[in-house]
């Protein structure tokens, strides 16, 4: 895979609304069944429309603030299709006119894991918690684990949903997040 080819920009103003989308965002909006996700129906609108669960909302707020008082920061994040893990380094500037530049660079495509799964799961219609960095999903028994199989995968993420599900962010994650975000240097190293 060509790194640079695969790099998505975007840009929010003061009021976190979208100024500015480049790169291969239209084609990445498509693998991953965001039909209507096209660059002119994103522009002028507000990030906050595209982040779902409020503890994701409330570390994405964290990180906003962040680069507007420090100028710079960098993190890590993943964003799966139903076959991989992708890993991506999120590299965030503040410009001269006071908009943030995000800058997502791929960092690691891997083959997604092998399942872990709670066999004492009963099939409920009980909500589901998908963490939004690392996909796992919160399991009545065994706690944070990978989704259980593609098709299960895809019941959950793609069309045909069959469980309800919310997202939220799990322990690791957020001590990760909060680790990069506090980071002195502005770019963490991990
Ligand atoms: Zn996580």
């Amino acid at each position: 895979m060509t790194v640079n080819n695969d790099v998505i920009t975007y840009r929010i103003d003061n009021n976190d609304r979208i100024t500015y989308i480049g790169g291969v965002w239209d084609s990445f909006a498509q693998e991953n069944g965001g039909k209507n996700a096209t660059v002119n129906n994103i522009l002028g609108r507000s990030l906050w429309d595209f982040l779902e669960g409020e503890d994701v909302k409330r570390v994405y707020r964290l990180i906003v603030d962040e680069i507007r008082n420090k100028g710079k920061l960098k993190f890590s994040f993943r964003c799966d299709s139903p076959e991989f893990q992708r890993f991506y380094d999120l590299h965030c500037t503040k410009l001269a006119n006071g908009e943030i530049e995000f800058a997502s660079i791929p960092a690691g495509i891997t083959a997604r894991q092998t399942e872990v799964t709670d066999p004492h799961d009963p099939i409920t219609d009980a909500l589901l918690v998908a963490c939004s960095w690392c996909k796992r999903i919160r399991w009545p028994k065994v706690g944070w684990a990978e989704t259980s199989g593609i098709p299960e995968f895809k019941a959950i993420f793609g069309e045909g949903h069959s469980r309800p599900l919310t997202h939220g962010i799990c322990d690791d994650c957020y001590g990760s997040v909060l680790t990069q975000i506090r980071n002195p240097n502005g770019f963490a190293t991990t």
